[in-house]
């Protein structure tokens, strides 16, 4: 079944109310990934009750030695999973087989192995790491002065966006998701000229922008990346564009979402992006819904 249902779409979901039922969330774990104890049916069943339309899974790979995470996702068992939940949800849910990738650009001809090696529907390109240090530790930011904890992840990031090979980049200012008490500690537009870079690699390579809503539950309490930057991305002539929850548990699924369409709205945006096969097809934020 094709994951692009911009056609039937809005029928199906008219008449709801606008921005009531959530269409898709594109970045969601289980424990699949290290850090969440969630099965793929409970998340599925949890997107049934919510009225999703899509699912779609991206479990953490991380070629990091020192990260947790380290050679602990099983593919093969992972897409046999995937495979039996889509039998089990049959047409009520259009579940998507993805992976998030940490730190690409450093790890790219492991990554391409394991990408030419299973049908994923998409990737997620993220970076936790800035050098040897995770960069969602809180000690990542406490130690050194705010320009340097962001101005480094930015520059790492520029890069990493620079050679590309991924669908869509992950939580793109995601170092304020701890370390800081509020969210007035970071202002996005001492950065403007380093983010823009960012939106001007992804947009020449065709990489989709992430409104990543996980930071709307900790201390930021925006998401991640905020207004100021969906709006840049769509002014520099940026299309493609996703919400994800990064829910490792079923409570978090698409926690956020109508905040963030009304954010995908407010820049402009007429449609939000899916993809199957790694092929991005777009879904209509068109109101009828
Ligand atoms: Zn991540
Ligand atoms: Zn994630």
């Amino acid at each position: 079944m094709s994951a692009c249902l911009q056609d039937t779409l809005s029928p199906l979901v008219r008449g709801r109310g606008k921005n009531r039922f959530p269409l898709c969330d594109l970045h969601v774990h289980t424990h699949f990934s290290c850090d969440s104890e969630a099965a793929i049916e409970a998340m599925c069943r949890q997107a049934v009750a919510l009225g999703l339309r899509q699912i779609a899974f991206t479990e953490h790979v991380d070629f990091v030695p020192a990260d947790v995470g380290f050679g602990f996702f099983q593919p093969v068992a992972y897409m046999a999973e995937i495979s039996r939940c889509r039998e089990l949800f049959g047409d009520q849910l259009t579940i998507l087989a993805g992976v998030e990738i940490g730190e690409f650009h450093r790890f790219r001809s492991r990554a391409d192995a394991l990408l030419d090696a299973h049908r994923f529907d998409l990737v997620i390109g993220s970076l936790h790491w800035v050098k040897t240090v995770p960069v969602t530790a809180p000690f990542y930011s406490q130690p050194r002065p705010m320009d340097r904890a962001f101005g480094d992840y930015f520059h790492e990031l520029q890069q990493m966006c620079s050679v590309g090979g991924f669908d869509i980049v992950g939580h793109l200012d995601v170092v304020k998701r701890n370390g800081f008490d509020t969210a007035d500690q970071y202002n996005v537009l001492d950065f403007e000229e380093a983010v823009r870079s960012i939106l001007d690699a992804i947009i020449r390579n065709g990489i989709a922008l992430e409104i990543n809503t996980s930071t709307l539950r900790g201390s930021p309490k925006q998401t991640s990346p905020g207004q100021a930057v969906v709006t840049w991305y769509r002014q520099m002539g940026g299309k493609l564009l996703t919400i994800g929850s990064d829910a490792h548990a079923p409570a978090d699924l698409a926690v956020g979402w109508e905040m963030a369409v009304e954010m995908a709205r407010a820049a402009g945006f007429a449609h939000l992006t899916s993809f199957s096969n790694r092929t991005p097809c777009a879904l209509s934020l068109d109101g009828k819904w």
